[in-house]
């Protein structure tokens, strides 16, 4: 049995003691109707392989909520959502490409963490080294060669803030 399958047993089980209720239909219908929440934002499949993807809680993949992702029934690869809405916050990645943007983030937030700028002024600087418009200069978005890139320039960027006295 697929985990998500699994998953979805346990929870239906916990709610349901009617014997009677035929697991397996259940399963099809919550599938086709998370697939069905899922088609606006990725009419075409996964992106990454063209699978099915659906609408999940992220309890499947982190083992506790953190709201929904969207997951692919084929590769396993998944995006996370803006909180509070279903809005992807980018495109479906695989691991290397989520640990990428992890680090990449964390270097990032340093720019208005360290109170070196506003946080306003970091998304500026972001466009700028990236040379990105602002739809476009999202860590959430980038591939994992974007994100190296990304990292690189922000180095160089701390070594010449850091010669610079005002
Ligand atoms: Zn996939």
């Amino acid at each position: 049995m697929s985990f998500i399958k699994h998953h979805f047993m346990h929870d239906i089980i916990k709610e349901n003691t009617n014997d009677d209720v035929d697991l397996d239909y259940q399963y099809e219908k919550w599938i086709e109707e998370r697939k069905e929440a899922a088609k606006e934002a990725f009419p075409f499949g996964c992106n990454l392989c063209t699978g099915d993807v659906i609408l999940v809680d992220s309890t499947i993949v982190y083992g506790s909520s953190y709201g929904n992702i969207y997951y692919c029934l084929r590769c396993g690869n998944y995006v996370g959502v803006h909180k509070e809405t279903d809005k992807p916050l980018g495109l479906i990645a695989d691991e290397q490409t989520r640990k990428a943007r992890i680090y990449a983030h964390e270097i990032f937030d340093n720019l208005f963490k360290s109170k070196l700028m506003t946080r306003h002024n970091s998304y500026k600087i972001l466009q700028a080294i990236m040379d990105m418009s602002q739809d476009e200069a999202h860590i959430s978005r980038f591939d994992k060669e974007q994100c190296g890139e990304l990292i690189n320039r922000l180095r160089r960027l701390k070594k010449v803030l850091n010669s610079i006295t005002f």
